[in-house]
């Protein structure tokens, strides 16, 4: 990334539309896709699924972890694949091409922490730590952020990894829509006795509210641009308001208020839209929507995931529910069908 290397950029549009050059683009908006097959709104649609995180033996490096007491651990990557197994299922059958940029718990990117060792030395010392120490004492460590080992693991398990699972969704998979699937939380302190929350809500982002200090980098000054060209914007937009209003009735979760609003802000008409420009949402050259659903560490969330995946539906703190996992699946799935059976009947 180079700061500064341009201090302003002037983009110029053509005068007419005979010398109008389109930004090149491989995934197509739900009214330019041929007629639905009957009973399959979703048919010839590419769609990605971005089962967040990793999981698995990573999920303690990750820092998307904890346990209650004997309880099962709570792992964000395990849950989001589980999710994204169920809504593959689903969108097939409505008719969907799916594909997943991960399918085990392990990562798309051949580096791993080690790799970054030096350059993570090289960071912490640009900003401001002039001998870095290589461990982290313990998880609970307050200056852990300034250890070439936190430093490199982040390197590798976030920005490594996901820019893997963007060359994937850019260069193979070219889908018309990615999913990016998570679960959210509220701050748990240590993840070994962890703090349980009544609150619990739903959010989706899409791309954009761009902070000044980010704009400073050429490279994503330059994926901003991009995007915008491609009006990736208009349709992502839509399906977020779309699937977030699905996803609000079933779940019946408020939506989310961010504490400090700098690097969010809430668009669309559905009240559960935010745009924040975060790594997979810029990187991804194609409509995104980012879903942020449940809060793992509310009393209820945690009965469920305890509960494990089940068919029908089971008592959970006095409610009669559906698993959560397939109720997160169902809830995307009825808002795409909700989205694309309109859009392509217009
Ligand atoms: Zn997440």
């Amino acid at each position: 990334m180079n700061r500064d290397a341009q201090k302003f950029f002037t983009l110029r549009f053509a005068g007419g539309t005979k010398e109008r050059k389109l930004v090149p683009r491989l995934w197509r908006p739900a009214k330019s896709l041929p007629p639905a097959r009957s009973g399959k709104p979703l048919s010839g649609l590419k769609i990605a699924l971005d089962p967040g995180h990793l999981g698995g033996k990573w999920a303690k490096m990750e820092e998307r972890w904890f346990q209650v007491g004997d309880s099962r651990p709570v792992q964000e990557g395990d849950l989001t694949l589980r999710v994204a197994r169920l809504l593959a299922t689903r969108l097939r059958h409505l008719g969907a091409k799916v594909s997943s940029v991960r399918s085990t718990d392990e990562p798309t990117t051949g580096k791993r922490s080690d790799d970054f060792r030096e350059l993570a030395r090289k960071i912490l010392i640009k900003n401001g730590v002039p001998q870095p120490r290589a461990d982290v004492l313990d998880s609970t460590d307050p200056e852990k952020e300034k250890t070439i080992r936190w430093q490199s693991e982040i390197l590798f398990y976030r920005y490594s990894e996901i820019r893997r699972r963007a060359a994937l969704v850019n260069f193979k998979l070219h889908p018309d829509l990615v999913l990016c699937l998570h679960f959210n939380a509220e701050g748990w302190g240590d993840p070994t006795s962890p703090m349980l929350t009544d609150a619990n809500h739903l959010h989706l982002l899409v791309n954009g509210s761009y902070l000044v200090e980010e704009l400073e980098f050429d490279d994503e000054r330059f994926e901003m641009v991009r995007r915008l060209l491609s009006r990736a914007y208009d349709e992502e937009l839509r399906l977020a308001d779309t699937i977030a209003l699905a996803m609000a009735r079933e779940t019946g979760l408020p939506p989310y208020a961010y504490p400090t609003a700098n690097s969010t802000t809430k668009v669309g008409s559905s009240s559960y839209v935010y745009a924040r420009n975060l790594l997979a949402t810029r990187l991804y050259r194609c409509p995104v929507v980012y879903c942020e659903p449940y809060v793992m560490n509310s009393k209820d969330v945690f009965a469920r995931i305890q509960a494990g995946d089940y068919e029908g539906t089971r008592n959970i703190n006095g409610v009669e529910r559906k698993s959560i996992f397939r109720e997160y699946a169902d809830s995307i799935t009825d808002g795409l069908i909700d989205y694309y059976s309109k859009a392509r009947e217009l």
